[in-house]
């Protein structure tokens, strides 16, 4: 008798273990595959982790399980889905991210494959071609007609006939022509024609032999927008592609794709697979069979291309690495770069981890040893940065200008708008929060012991801290100057799109950001639009900072700098300065030159001040500094536990005690909270958490374990972990 271990996902049960099922004999299973199964009358798709032969009847078998074993109904993939080594980054990510194993499963899977209790969704592509099989029949005219159009032709795939279905139809019933079915492969890729190598600088030559020759498989690739590291990419990914290996392209965002899929499809003639979460199920089935079925050379997509099984990988490349896309933010909270790490170290590739603005993480890595460092330092063509301003809007108000946008702005506007420039105007803002400071000192109210800055509730008119909890009713005076001008900050790119009209009626506005951008495709087309220069403005959140090139615009204006900047987050910092930097390095690509503006009501901040300077290095410094002094990341590890229970006083005990548990078994571990996130209730359920940070990854992550083990069968409160959040 053969029995296969199914892992399935039902409902909310926490079903973290296989299921046994009989194999009938008629059936050919092998692990990795999917398969048909009923469940609790329910017939649903499980994934087989397992299959193995027992000597044991099916009555014994029945008598051993105390249940009667039901068989498999069908088996869905002719071959398996994931290969041994993404079956270990399957067990990797569950140690690391303390998820549940099915969860692994599904998260490594396209959703469109993954075990659950859906129906399934992706379908191959069946295509009819005909060919003819006899020509001794007697035919009238117009039959003639089409069969000498197919024999001429050879084979002929029914879309491109022309003739009636109906009159083909009886072709084929008279055995004339014969129909064959032939699965094919959805196409994704235009043919973009094919571009030239270029002669590389030296300075890219020098990067490239640096990259070439580290010891180390990672390597941090340092420069700024312009300075040539795509180019880089193409010129490493020929050398593996000459060596026979394969290559993974990561960028961090859909929007990105078509760029890069333009440039490598451009260089080579190898095939190319896309995997992304633009693309519908049936795209996705296809692509990835093209990589199970070895048929690919280079796989280009966003953060879950990771685990795509791509064989004998020579190069991983991850592009903008500093980008917050990469990490997964819920179970499993795993990093793309951790991934691409474990994958090169199974094949001995190399991974180059590019960005203007590299994350504070690897910069330090990069510094002591653990990355190797490889600089870009000039734009190519020495092309000049753009020219950047700050704009102090206290200055404004105390000239009475109390409008959003600052009167050079205003100006620099108007000018754009007489050339026939183009214009991008960004709007900091990220998640629901927004700070309060003082108008007259700026003043920023902070978190006495955490040292961020507070989150405005307007429901309590409170401000809180969402790391320890602590909280203050909305302030009257100010702590620092005694001035009663104190102000909370919050703004939409609504608002700023209506003030924009006012000012400029014959300005072509367009807005990007998630309310704009809901439909499929939309936020192409207005990219598109934008480009081909349908409007002169574009105003959007932090969506339309990350490497997009449009030659005609010349002005960026950042309409307020500091919301992102006094985020109740330790990385508010990090984050605004690549915004900011990213963002201005979208003016002036070509041979215009390009202007920024910063509005901001703390120009004394050093991110601000930093980012206006466009010197990585002194940020960093900066940065380093504050992030040492409070023992933040990276020099310690967060980790979230998220308690979850529809009675709001047991999960806070929960969570209380398991503090206080923790506290006891490990004094080196410190923990803010129990606290309630922003978002206090989803689904009905309370939500408390506690952050922990600590520096020993090993032994946290074993008392972690052990809690989530100790309170698995607790019907009313559930856990669950987040390594290194992101998100509040
Ligand atoms: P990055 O990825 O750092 O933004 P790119 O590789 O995209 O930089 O290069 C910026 C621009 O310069 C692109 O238009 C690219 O085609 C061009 N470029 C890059 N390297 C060279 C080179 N060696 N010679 C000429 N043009 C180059
Ligand atoms: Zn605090
Ligand atoms: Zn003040």
């Amino acid at each position: 008798m053969k029995v296969a271990k199914v892992y399935i996902e039902y409902g909310s049960l926490k079903v973290n273990r296989p299921f046994d099922y009989l194999v009938p004999e008629n059936i050919n299973i092998t692990k990795g595959v999917r398969v048909f199964i009923n469940f609790n009358h329910a017939k649903i798709v499980g994934y087989v982790v397992d299959v193995y032969e027992t000597h044991k009847s099916e009555e014994e078998l029945n008598d051993e399980f105390g249940y009667e074993l039901k068989y498999i109904e069908k088996v869905l993939d002719d071959k398996p889905l994931i290969n041994d080594e993404i079956e270990e980054i399957v067990h990797y990510l569950q140690e690391e991210t303390m998820s549940s194993l099915i969860k692994c499963y599904q998260t490594v899977l396209p959703p469109s494959l993954k075990p659950s209790s859906s129906k399934i969704k992706a379908s191959k592509l069946i295509k009819k071609y005909y060919k003819v099989l006899s020509t001794d029949y007697k035919l009238n005219e117009g039959q003639r007609e089409i069969v000498d159009y197919i024999l001429q032709k050879g084979e002929v795939c029914k879309d491109d006939l022309e003739f009636s279905a109906s009159r083909i139809k009886t072709l084929v019933n008279k055995g004339v022509l014969e129909e064959v079915e032939r699965e094919e492969y959805r196409t994704l890729i235009k043919d973009f024609g094919k571009s030239k190598w270029k002669k590389l600088t030296n300075g890219q030559i020098d990067a490239l032999n640096q990259i070439r020759n580290s010891d180390n498989n990672v390597v941090l690739l340092e420069g700024v927008t312009g300075s040539g590291k795509t180019e880089i990419y193409l010129h490493l990914i020929k050398e593996v592609i000459e060596q026979g290996k394969n290559a993974l392209v990561l960028v961090p965002e859909i929007a990105l794709t078509p760029l890069i899929i333009k440039r490598i499809s451009e260089r080579f003639d190898e095939n190319i697979a896309i995997f992304h979460s633009g693309l519908n199920a049936s795209e996705k089935y296809d692509e990835y069979r093209k990589i199970i079925n070895k048929e690919v050379r280079i796989v280009i997509g966003t953060r879950s291309a990771i685990f795509v099984p791509l064989e004998n990988i020579g190069i991983i490349i991850l592009d903008e690495e500093h980008s917050e896309s990469y990490k997964q933010d819920n179970s499993p909270s795993y990093h793309a770069k951790d991934i691409a790490v474990f994958r090169s170290n199974v094949h001995n590739a190399k991974v180059v981890l590019g960005s203007a603005t590299p994350s504070l993480e690897s910069k330090v890595r990069a510094l002591t040893g653990q990355y190797t460092q490889v600089i870009l330092p000039n734009r190519i063509n020495n092309q000049n940065l753009p020219t950047t301003q700050i704009v102090d809007m206290n200055l404004e108000l105390k000239k009475g200008n109390y409008s959003i946008f600052s009167e050079s702005l205003l100006e620099k506007i108007e000018d754009r708008l007489n050339k026939n420039e183009q214009v991008i105007l960004l709007l900091n803002k990220r998640g629901y929060a927004s700070y309060v400071s003082c108008r007259k000192c700026h003043y920023v109210f902070k978190c006495p012991s955490c040292d961020v800055s507070l989150t405005y509730h307007k429901k309590d008119e409170t401000l809180k801290c969402h790391y320890c909890g602590y909280s203050q009713n909305y302030p009257s005076i100010c702590p620092s100057c005694c001035s009663n001008s104190i102000r909370y900050i919050g703004l939409g790119t609504q608002k700023i799109e209506e003030e924009i009209k006012k000012k400029f009626k014959e300005a072509r506005t367009i807005r990007m950001d998630y309310d704009s951008t809901s439909k499929k495709y939309s936020l192409e087309k207005i990219l598109e639009d934008f480009d081909n220069h349908k409007y002169d403005i574009l105003i959007g959140t932090q969506m339309i900072a990350k490497g997009l090139d449009f030659p005609l615009v010349t002005l960026v204006g950042v309409i307020n700098a500091d919301i992102g900047l006094y985020l109740n987050d330790f990385r508010a910092g990090e984050r605004t300065y690549q915004l900011l930097t990213q963002v201005i390095g979208r003016s002036g690509r070509e041979n215009k030159k390009g202007e920024a503006l910063i509005q901001t009501y703390t120009p004394e901040n050093y991110v601000i001040r930093e980012a206006s300077k466009q010197d990585y290095n002194d940020f960093f410094r900066s940065e380093v500094i504050y992030r040492k002094e409070r023992n933040y990341p990276p020099f310690s590890i967060f980790a979230t536990l998220m308690f979850k229970g529809r009675n709001y006083d047991e999960t806070y005990l929960l969570a209380d005690n398991m503090k206080k548990y923790i506290e006891q078994r490990d004094k080196d571990i410190f923990i803010f909270g129990p606290v309630s996130p922003y978002i206090a209730k989803e689904n009905n359920l309370y939500k408390v958490k506690l952050t922990l940070k600590y520096k020993d990854s090993k032994k946290t992550l074993k008392l972690i374990k052990e809690l989530i083990e100790s309170i698995n069968n607790n019907t009313k409160v559930s856990l669950s972990v987040i390594i290194d959040p992101y998100q509040d």
